[in-house]
């Protein structure tokens, strides 16, 4: 039997009808299908009201934002931090790394070097054993002492406010300064792109790009810029919580409705095959 088409449970009234001007076809009717090599299906319906199908229609995106504030209302950051230094710090030992991980290790990073000049002194070579099990701690280290040699020689010690001179920064881009300007500034620049971002949206069909950089063009057109900030860390919940990478928790999750992800676990609205994380 086709994965995701068997109703473990009745859909919720209301929701499913809206989405139904994509295509809901029925289980028996699929199965029937099947089971006739496809002689008896509704194909030319089915084409008619495919074609109409908007993932981006503005009905639909209220309706994630809605289902989303209502499953992570003021969702933030993980990361510990009680500075914007702390967190640029933070946010780049959490690349290829978690946030708990990197819980871990950072409060006694921050006793031991308690501003960012205490991070200008040192050579990498002297960060490395207390960042080690960040994973890619070479690099991390060149990263971390880079950016604070720079912000003390050019920013006289404080943390950039802009996208543009952050990104001068070694080992900063796009997402971890929207990480920063978001969190901390709350300066809506842009939208935090990670990997929980990139899968969602792409399940989701809020984009079909699967750059960073074009999945952040492609969200900043489509959410209202007063949710950018607050979109992104709902879909980064989202990614640990619910729509995990190998084994999304589809009977569980709200937006089920409005989500044709292909590689959903469970549905009551027809896949659509290009739509996977
Ligand atoms: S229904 Fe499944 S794939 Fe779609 S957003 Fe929810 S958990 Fe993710």
């Amino acid at each position: 039997m086709p994965r995701g088409i068997t109703p473990r449970r009745p859909a919720r009234s209301g929701r499913q009808d809206r989405v139904g001007k994509v295509v809901v076809q029925k289980p028996e009717a699929r199965i029937a299908s099947s089971r006739t090599g496809g002689a008896k299906t509704q194909a030319t319906p089915k084409a008619k009201k495919k074609s109409s199908y908007d993932p981006l229609a503005p009905d639909r995106i209220a309706e994630i934002l809605r289902c989303l504030e209502q499953l992570y209302p003021g969702a933030t950051c993980a990361l510990t931090h009680k500075t914007a230094w702390e967190l640029l710090v933070a946010t780049i030992l959490s690349a290829q790394s978690t946030d708990v991980n990197v819980n871990r290790v950072t409060p006694e990073l921050f006793r031991k070097y308690p501003t960012v000049e205490a991070f200008a002194a040192l050579t990498p070579e002297q960060l490395e054993p207390d960042i080690r099990s960040t994973g890619f701690f070479r690099n991390k280290s060149k990263s971390v002492v880079g950016a604070a040699k720079k912000i003390v020689a050019d920013f006289g010690g404080q943390v950039p406010q802009n996208m543009a001179d952050l990104l001068t920064l070694p080992g900063v881009a796009r997402k971890t300064a929207n990480v920063v300007l978001g969190t901390w500034f709350k300066i809506a620049e842009g939208v935090v792109v990670d990997t929980h971002v990139q899968r969602i949206s792409r399940r989701l069909e809020l984009t079909t790009n699967s750059e960073p950089q074009k999945i952040e063009q492609d969200l900043m057109r489509v959410i209202p810029r007063e949710k950018w900030i607050l979109f992104s860390h709902q879909i980064i919940w989202h990614g640990r919580k619910l729509c995990i990478a190998r084994k999304p928790k589809c009977v569980d999750c709200p937006l089920e409705n409005v989500c044709h992800a292909g590689d959903k676990t469970w549905s009551t609205v027809d896949l659509h095959k290009d739509a996977v994380g």
